[in-house]
């Protein structure tokens, strides 16, 4: 069986690990510190938290930002079930928009969907893709849209309009403008869960990237001590002979990165650029050459002037091709020992969001792209002879299903 994403846990991984275990501090600390920083040298941002999941990182900024019953935060239709749930967890309403046939969320529909209750919009780079941060700044700083925003906490009067938080949980070591995805946005966030490019089994990372009048080095301070409880000393900082008295200033989240883990993310970045970002690009290529000259296949956008994917999810779609017919395709394909995956089931058929009134019929195009799509198994083990038998399996089982 050719599975779809596993993760490369080689010696390396496992004696970093052991390093960590043995080094007495196995929870967040010096390592977590050292792959924070090389995060932010990576991203060219000043600031950096490492967290212990996307969602949990994301949740705590929106909590930060105030995100309260009563608020309107716009998410892409087609997405993780995550980037809505945290709007629901903050009591919010999620207003969806749909996408362009790169994935992304169309930029042009969000304007009507800007109301006086929106506060942030989650933008997700799905597949690995960043989405147009230009056009959405732009949109955002328009003054009309500016006009209408009604700043009712401290961080909201400082930066005057929607919060951005990208969904960076696919791009990491995407670029945008020539520029690594991390500093397009007011908060980008990355997950390091085990079927991520770069993970640290499960965990995330949090750039800061405010405006003035922010200081991003005092918002790292502030998210760090509510990833912590709203602790103002933490576990190694507690270590410290006779410092044990601490205070709380908030009711925080616990959402720590742990050193154990962040050793998995530092041996994961040390290899990235050279090792991880190549050998995803070169699958990418390999099923665009082996598939994009059958007229039933359209092959991913992964590179334009503007914008190169993280070669995350291979987001191949099948011209002509009923939902039925896309679920047969896939049967078939099981059947001969290749895993592959749908990316996504838009949210307005999960069951929850469909309890809530959410209609895909309203979203034509995400529609549209879920039906006929497919993702392909992209991880660094995949030998070109699996790439080649993954092509072979893929194009008998369509031309058996097609006719
Ligand atoms: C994986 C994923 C998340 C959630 O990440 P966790 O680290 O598991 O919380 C959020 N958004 C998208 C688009 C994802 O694929």
């Amino acid at each position: 069986m050719i599975p779809f994403s596993p993760p490369r846990i080689d010696d390396k991984i496992i004696k970093e690990v052991t390093v960590a275990l043995q080094s007495g501090w196995i929870t967040t600390g010096p390592r977590t510190k050292l792959f924070e920083k090389k995060i932010a040298e990576y991203c060219h941002v000043s600031d950096v938290l490492a967290v212990n999941s996307w969602t949990a990182g994301a949740e705590l900024l929106l909590y930060w930002y105030g995100i309260k019953e009563g608020d309107e935060v716009i998410v892409p239709v087609y997405t993780y079930c995550a980037t809505a749930n945290i709007v629901r967890h903050r009591g919010a309403k999620v207003v969806m928009v749909d996408v362009s046939t790169d994935f992304g969320i169309d930029v042009s529909k969000i304007e009507k969907h800007i109301t006086a209750r929106t506060k942030a919009i989650i933008p997700v780079d799905v597949g690995g893709l960043p989405i147009d941060y230009a056009a959405l700044n732009a949109l955002l700083n328009k003054k009309s849209v500016k006009d209408l925003f009604i700043a009712e906490t401290e961080n909201q009067q400082k930066l005057g309009r929607i919060l951005v938080l990208s969904d960076a949980a696919h791009s990491f070591g995407a670029s945008y403008n020539q520029k690594k995805v991390g500093s397009q946005a007011d908060f980008t966030v990355f997950s390091f869960h085990a079927v991520k490019n770069l993970t640290t089994a499960e965990g995330g990372a949090i750039c800061i990237n405010l405006p003035k009048p922010f200081e991003n080095e005092e918002i790292y301070k502030i998210l760090n001590t509510l990833s912590l409880h709203g602790q103002n000393k933490d576990a190694l900082a507690k270590t410290q002979k006779g410092n044990w008295e601490y205070d709380v200033i908030d009711a925080g989240f616990k959402c720590n990165m742990t050193d154990i883990l962040a050793s998995i993310g530092l041996v994961e970045l040390e290899r990235y650029e050279t090792e991880t970002l190549p050998k995803r690009k070169e699958i990418f290529k390999m099923y665009s050459e082996g598939l994009a000259n059958f007229d039933w296949a359209i092959v991913p956008e992964y590179h334009n002037n503007m914008k190169e994917s993280s070669y995350h999810l291979y987001l191949l779609r099948i011209k002509n091709c009923s939902k039925a017919q896309r679920d047969l395709i896939i049967q078939e394909i099981f059947n001969q020992d290749v895993s592959v995956n749908v990316h996504y089931k838009p949210l307005p058929l999960l069951s929850y969001y469909k309890s809530l009134g959410y209609e895909l019929n309203d979203f034509p195009i995400a529609k549209e792209l879920w039906e006929n799509e497919i993702s392909l198994p992209v991880y660094y083990e995949l030998t070109d002879e699996q790439i080649n038998r993954v092509i072979e399996v893929v194009v008998n089982a369509v031309n058996k299903i097609l006719q």
